[in-house]
């Protein structure tokens, strides 16, 4: 893991001990890709990983309601290991139609392992896997944005991967503000068995006083969610309530560029129709 510390130095020399311990801290402390969140809106992003067909059936069209999208972070080979006896999982015909309706396909791995208990190569070709079957949903599609599958990272990893995507999302709690980290993006589950309204409440209303990002993630939308998933109700009351308070909702892509165009407030690219969009405009 990435904060392992378990590591034995028994029979290390000194100069090993001392290069081993520099990088553990180096993979705990160092944000090796930053981000700075400079002058931004409040931002808030709804992803959804793997996908179950009901994020795409269900989520998507929640999103919608309020002129938002999503990021769906796909496991091209869909998903098998993780989704055995799970919710069914997308068609490519629904990927086709939540990317014609302007959602961000981003990437999982193809067969969805851990990126720390493969090797570098094995992740290479798990890479090149998902997006060449990403290709099937449209041949022009350009996938830039990276999620881990459980989360789990290592420093190795993590420098692989964000050194291939303009960003890695983690599951690791938090919002991302000031001097974030695109090598693990911190982000929150919207998950209905441990989150409710007050919490959402209340991670939106600390997005707003530190003009933070923050990520939500969840998989299935559904009245009777799996452990992972979210009802309809709580998405719906999470994307409104976001909106309704002046966030900017936005996909990691989009929000991405919202930050990179808000650090040059002169830039002509600079999105103001997003920033300026009235709060209770539902
Ligand atoms: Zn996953």
């Amino acid at each position: 893991m990435f904060g392992n510390s378990s590591l034995d130095l028994d029979g290390w020399s000194l100069p090993a001990k001392i290069a081993g311990k520099a990088s553990r801290f180096l993979a705990r402390n160092v944000r090796s890709k930053a981000l700075v969140l400079h002058e931004t809106p409040p931002i808030v992003t709804f992803t959804f990983d793997d996908v179950p067909a009901s994020a795409c059936e269900i989520g998507a069209d929640v999103l919608e309601d309020y002129d938002a999208r999503g990021t769906f972070y796909i496991a091209g080979r869909g998903c098998a290991e993780a989704g055995s006896g799970g919710p069914p999982l997308a068609s490519l015909d629904q990927l086709r139609t939540i990317w014609g309706n302007g959602h961000e396909i981003g990437c999982h791995t193809y067969s969805h392992p851990a990126v720390s208990r493969i090797s570098l190569d094995q992740l290479r070709v798990e890479l090149e896997q998902n997006q060449s079957a990403l290709k099937n949903i449209d041949r022009d599609i350009e996938v830039r944005n990276f999620a881990y599958p459980y989360g789990d990272l290592t420093f190795r990893t993590k420098r692989y991967l964000e050194a291939r995507f303009d960003s890695c999302r983690s599951v690791d709690r938090g919002i991302n503000v000031g001097m974030a980290d695109l090598g693990s993006l911190k982000a929150w589950p919207l998950e209905s068995g441990s989150v409710d309204r007050a919490k959402v409440a209340e991670l939106i209303a600390r997005t707003i006083e530190c003009r933070g990002w923050l990520i939500f993630y969840s998989h299935d939308v559904a009245e009777r969610p799996s452990k992972y998933g979210v009802s309809p109700d709580l998405l719906q009351w999470a994307v409104g309530a976001a909106k309704m308070n002046g966030c900017v909702l936005a996909t990691v892509a989009g929000a991405l560029k919202l930050i990179a165009a808000a650090a040059v407030p002169n830039d002509p690219s600079y999105p103001k129709t997003m920033a300026a969009a009235p709060p209770d405009r539902a």
